[in-house]
């Protein structure tokens, strides 16, 4: 037996409505808000995502697909969609158009990573990033666009967690304090934040491991030593958020942890999916787009796990099951009956109704143990005498009362409604 990857999900018709949903909602939204689509390549040249994600995170360091190409370049999976965005808008001199640019995009992000319940390998996202624009109004545009996605899906018990990270003016003296403190502990600390303490302090204030998470309990915060550049703005994010009823709490733990990542980070938690409650997490990149070779250009952005968006929906939401049922079933008996069936069938799709007849081949009694199960509204049954008189039966299904019709799609349409 051929099984899927390990980390891989089918999404099966049974589950998609509140994939479709989700996608529908995102668009919408995005749409109100002046955000257009970007569709950008599955997969990218590996040192994009190195510059792009960087070289020091989780993602660069464990978690990528790469592979060399047959003609001998190293290309990656894209792990997330920001860096190929930014490169896009590079690429297409989207840089130069009127300002800001506004984008969001749908896409499968590839990692890999230990699957549990919230964390596969292959994964979706529904990101937005915002360039041009360095204005606390900005980061708040975002967040209440993230907001209101998710209250329109009607995702439960989330919460807003913000912080900001500072700039390359206040973050060395902050990262020093940070390094400094954390030296203290350094038996303790995990592996990883031993490593860490190297390459990328910020990030231990985030570690998921108890012991490390109590020691970064006391450590020196982030908002307590911004500059007041950053202090302004971070104060100006929360006025506006304050100002659009926008609840949140300011968490130093979040961080996003790279050098060209500044001020705003944020991310939006779902409690009872379990542990990987994050839905959405997103911050201000205002290096990024110089960083892989573009011009100075300021950006912010988020991505939202559609996974987990999914996953959270079964404590409730706002979706509604669509009917897909049919509206009309046409039972057959011969040649002529299923000659007359196709034509119908046609006609009523022409209107927009959803019908079905059948092209298995079936007995009639098997026909309406079909129309049955896929729960048809009605069901008009036709044979050769049905095709001479040019009139037959249509049955309500609900009620089972029968209505003698002439074989007219107008006719027909006027019964089911
Ligand atoms: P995590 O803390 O779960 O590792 P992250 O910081 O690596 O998340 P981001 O790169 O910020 O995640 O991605 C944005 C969102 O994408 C996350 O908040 C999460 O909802 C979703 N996501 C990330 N990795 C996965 C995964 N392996 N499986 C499912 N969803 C994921
Ligand atoms: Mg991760």
């Amino acid at each position: 037996m051929i099984q899927k990857p390990k980390g891989t999900k089918d999404i099966l018709p049974s589950d998609i409505g509140e994939w479709q949903f989700i996608e529908k909602t995102a668009r919408d939204v995005c749409r109100k808000r002046g955000f257009e689509e970007i569709r950008i390549p599955t997969f990218e040249e590996t040192h994009l995502f190195r510059r792009g994600v960087g070289d020091t995170t989780d993602v660069v360091q464990k978690e990528m697909y790469t592979f060399e190409d047959r003609d001998g370049g190293s290309l990656t999976l894209r792990p997330e969609g920001t860096a190929g965005v930014a490169r896009a808008v590079i690429e297409n001199g989207l840089a130069g158009d009127t300002m800001p640019l506004k984008l969001f995009y749908i896409i499968n992000c590839f990692r890999h990573e230990r699957p549990q319940a919230g964390r596969y390998r292959e994964f979706y996202q529904f990101g937005v990033e915002l360039f041009g624009a360095s204005t606390p109004s900005a980061d708040a545009e975002l967040i209440a666009l993230g907001d209101e996605v998710l209250r329109s899906i009607g995702i439960q018990n989330v919460e807003l967690h913000v912080n900001s990270i500072g700039c390359p003016n206040c973050r060395p003296a902050y990262k020093n304090a940070l390094v400094e403190y954390f030296k203290g502990y350094t038996d303790e600390l995990c592996d990883t934040c031993k490593n860490r303490l190297e390459t990328n302090p910020l990030r231990i204030l985030d570690c998921k491991s108890p012991i490390c998470s109590s020691i970064a309990a006391n450590a020196p915060s982030t908002v307590d030593n911004l500059c007041d550049d950053c202090k302004n703005h971070f104060d100006g994010l929360k006025a506006r958020l304050d100002l659009l009823g926008i609840k949140y709490s300011v968490d130093p733990h979040i961080v996003r942890g790279l050098d060209y990542y500044s001020r705003t980070v944020f991310e939006f938690i779902a409690t009872g999916i379990g542990a990987q409650s994050t839905v959405c997490g997103g911050g201000r990149y205002d290096g990024l787009v110089e960083q892989i070779g573009g011009p100075k250009l300021p950006g912010i952005g988020f991505a939202a796990g559609i996974n987990r968006l999914v996953l959270s929906m079964q404590n409730g939401s706002n979706y509604v099951k669509p009917d897909n049922s049919p509206a009309l079933y046409i039972a057959t008996m011969g040649e002529r009956a299923s000659l007359e069936a196709v034509r119908l069938c046609s006609l009523l799709r022409e209107k927009g109704y959803i019908t079905e007849t059948d092209i298995v081949g079936r007995s009639l009694k098997a026909q309406m143990k079909y129309a049955n199960k896929i729960a048809a509204k009605y069901v008009l049954i036709l044979g050769d005498n049905e095709v001479e008189s040019g009139m037959a039966q249509l049955r309500n299904m609900s009620d089972s009362a029968q209505t003698e019709v002439s074989l007219s799609a107008d006719e027909i349409a006027r019964i089911i409604g």
